[in-house]
């Protein structure tokens, strides 16, 4: 790829290795010409599922939202970004392996909560105390007393 600082065409890499679990290559790279280093991330691009929403609408799969929620709940929370990236390439390949081309938002959720209860039992109440919205006291006490067992 051109040199982002100078935009010479030869540019060459100096160092690669896996990130996220084997899901990423993280390359570092050299500009032949003024020398600058910069740093690249690959990906295989794999087609998800459009998203349904409650209300019928079709969005298309976003990773970012999904990182955002997820993010969100484990605000303040000891959990590795490297557990966070494993979680959301776990959850990617559950919706892929449904092989269906829409999947309903609701099981996206539902993949969040599994994967947030396995990494940080806050974030999960957290989460599905938002997700679920909690009809009343509880139900909310019922979730944490299952999560104590
Ligand atoms: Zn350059």
């Amino acid at each position: 790829m051109h040199c982002p600082f100078c935009g010479a065409n030869d540019t060459k890499v100096i160092d690669s290795r896996l990130v996220a679990d084997g899901h990423q290559v993280r390359r570092r790279r050299q500009c032949l010409a003024c020398n600058e280093r910069y740093t690249t991330f690959e990906t295989a691009e794999l087609v998800m599922p459009r998203v349904v929403k409650t209300n019928g609408n079709r969005d298309p799969f976003n990773e970012e939202k999904l990182r955002g929620g997820i993010q969100r709940a484990l605000e303040k929370r000891p959990v590795s970004t490297d557990d966070i990236e494993r979680a959301i390439n776990s959850i990617k390949s559950c919706l892929r392996a449904t092989g269906e081309r829409e999947v309903p938002s609701e099981m996206i959720g539902n993949l969040v909560m599994e994967a947030l209860k396995e990494l940080d039992k806050v974030a999960y109440i957290r989460f599905a105390s938002v997700y679920r919205s909690f009809e009343d006291i509880r139900e909310f006490g019922e979730e944490i007393a299952k999560l104590e067992r």
